[in-house]
């Protein structure tokens, strides 16, 4: 039998680089059990959300029950990926970025969450030999998780885990319609 004591212990001492892609449904909803599994064990997260108003109102509310333990932040103000305005949305991908690299340094979490991350490395929005560097960098106990889909090839390649959550079937495509609970 595994002493799960030991087994946790073991689990903290290598920071893993997680990337949940692809077109199906499933990744930030991945990210989100991971961090809830690490809070039941009194571990710290910190979960940022790229894209303001992607997160809906059952994840919101369900995260503020895990307070001091999940931290939520989101950033981007809305980003646009319309092009119209490239400048405004490389800074704001600049600043959320900025505000990532923190909250990896800062130490004061065992896991950090980048959700819908990869659409500023994917629209070029962050130049990502930079942020790679960074990832690989980083200090190696910390645990960085990263959703989204199109994750360029090069972020596979640096990661620990990576699944790619394959669309077979979606209710939207039948025409049932979003549900309590499942999509919000
Ligand atoms: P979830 O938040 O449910 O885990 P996700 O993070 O994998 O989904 P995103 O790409 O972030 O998916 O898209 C978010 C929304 O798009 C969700 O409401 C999700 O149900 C929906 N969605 C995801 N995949 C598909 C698909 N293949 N067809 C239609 N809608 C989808
Ligand atoms: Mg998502």
């Amino acid at each position: 039998m595994v002493d799960s004591t030991t087994k946790k212990e073991d689990g903290m001492s290598k920071g893993l680089l997680i990337v949940f892609t692809g077109n199906g449904k499933g990744k930030t909803t991945a990210a989100l059990g991971m961090a809830m599994r690490a809070a039941g064990h009194g571990l710290r997260v910190c979960f940022i959300q790229f894209i303001k108003g992607s997160w809906r109102y059952g994840e919101l509310e369900a995260v503020k029950r895990f307070a001091g333990l999940i931290d939520l932040h989101v950033m981007g103000k809305g980003f646009t990926w319309k092009s119209e305005n490239i400048e405004d949305d490389a800074r704001l991908a600049r600043e959320a970025w900025d505000f990532a690299r923190q909250a990896i340094n800062s130490n004061s979490y065992q896991i950090v969450v980048l959700d819908e991350f990869t659409y500023l490395l994917h629209y070029g929005m962050l130049a990502l030999d930079p942020c790679l560097q960074f990832l690989t960098e980083r200090n190696p106990a910390q645990h960085v998780v990263i959703t989204g889909r199109y994750a360029p090839p090069s972020l596979l390649e640096a990661a620990d885990l990576v699944t790619e959550m394959q669309a077979v079937k979606h209710p939207l495509a039948s025409g049932i319609k979003a549900q309590k609970g499942i999509e919000f």
